[in-house]
């Protein structure tokens, strides 16, 4: 099958390479309809993360349609159209019944090396070989398109947690920093949850202009505090969401944060520490948490607000190549010409 390969520093090609197959009771084998190209995938190929190898398939985001499974999958059947979760758990450990399924010992995390598990091939490819297929994959409903579908396995679930940690109320004056693929989503998700004023702070005008066409106001991160204080007399946002990661805009949260407000940070972060201002965290009572997107706990709420036409992700696709297309993905991506590019590999 023809597969999007890790080629050395910075670099991917389209190749062949060997079908994946059932290795395990619980794998299914998917054909994907749809991929995408993520954030995190540009970490991948930039030799960020750890275990990545020359011709190590890339990407974990996709749709697809099941051709065969394993002899214990039960809820998934061959023909089933079906999503999946960026990375694999178990569903039934004592951390998958939590719904902590990121914390769940079969966590393999598709196309990324060993940072977040066991090695496990990547989706951007003709077929995908899915482990615990009846925890990581989850039916397309009717009314979901595949472009949906497609961002709930990560990117959709990412902005979702972000919102649903923050416990945003109807009215909360939110502020999100960082206007890519996540940012946006966040910025409609914190919608969606009926927050009032809402500030996108993104350094871009093209990306700007999106969120405002989207439902938000926006700034650039030296103008963001003004307006934030401006929209809410003075006190700063209830809740700021980094959809950046790194010390920098975390900082820049605590900038834009009230008293007694949140901060939801799902941006990555790889620096080992960080100055918290304490005192003042302490004296105005500050949350500052961490999320990380886990579409097997809330792809079945997502599925329904997309359905409904409450939500539509599918508005930051600024591109659909065919997959031999995929090396000019990446760099419009790490360019950041592009908000979101989607792979299909049918083409
Ligand atoms: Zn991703
Ligand atoms: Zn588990």
């Amino acid at each position: 099958m023809r597969a999007v390969v890790y080629a050395g520093p910075k670099t991917v090609h389209v190749e062949q390479v060997p079908d994946p197959r059932i290795q395990a009771p619980g794998d299914a084998l998917v054909r994907v309809r749809l991929t995408a190209v993520c954030g995190t995938d540009l970490h991948v190929i930039a030799g960020h993360l750890p275990g990545v190898e020359p011709n190590a398939v890339v990407g974990h985001e996709f749709v697809g349609d099941v051709i065969e499974i394993g002899v214990a999958v039960q809820r998934i059947k061959p023909g089933d159209h079906v999503m999946a979760s960026d990375f694999t758990a178990c569903g039934r450990c004592r951390w998958c019944e939590r719904g902590d399924h990121w914390e769940c010992a079969e966590r393999a995390f598709f196309g990324t090396g060993t940072a977040f598990g066991p090695m496990l091939a990547g989706a951007q490819a003709e077929m995908v070989r899915v482990p615990h297929a009846d925890a990581t994959l989850f039916p397309v409903p009717p009314g979901c398109s595949d472009q949906a579908a497609l961002l709930v396995g990560d990117n959709l679930a990412t902005a979702w947690v972000a919102v649903e940690r923050a416990a945003v109320e109807p009215g909360d004056a939110v502020a999100v920093i960082g206007g890519g693929a996540v940012g946006q989503l966040a910025s409609l998700c914190a919608q969606t949850a009926g927050a009032g004023a809402l500030v996108v702070v993104e350094p871009h005008v093209q990306r700007r202009r999106f969120a405002e066409a989207h439902g938000a106001l926006s700034a650039a991160p030296e103008t963001a505090r003004e307006l934030v204080h401006q929209l809410t007399g003075g006190d700063g946002a209830d809740v700021v969401i980094d959809a950046v990661g790194g010390n920098g805009p975390l900082r820049a949260a605590f900038e834009l944060v009230r008293r007694r407000g949140r901060i939801v940070s799902v941006g990555t972060h790889t620096s080992p520490g960080f100055e918290l201002p304490i005192a003042r965290s302490f004296a105005e009572e500050l949350t500052l948490t961490f999320a990380i997107g886990d579409s097997i706990r809330v792809r079945r709420r997502l599925l329904a607000l997309i359905a409904s036409r409450a939500l539509d992700p599918t508005v930051i696709i600024s591109a659909t190549l065919p997959l031999a297309d995929a090396p000019a993905a990446y760099a419009q991506l790490a360019e950041q010409r592009q908000l979101k590019v989607i792979l299909d590999p049918t083409r």
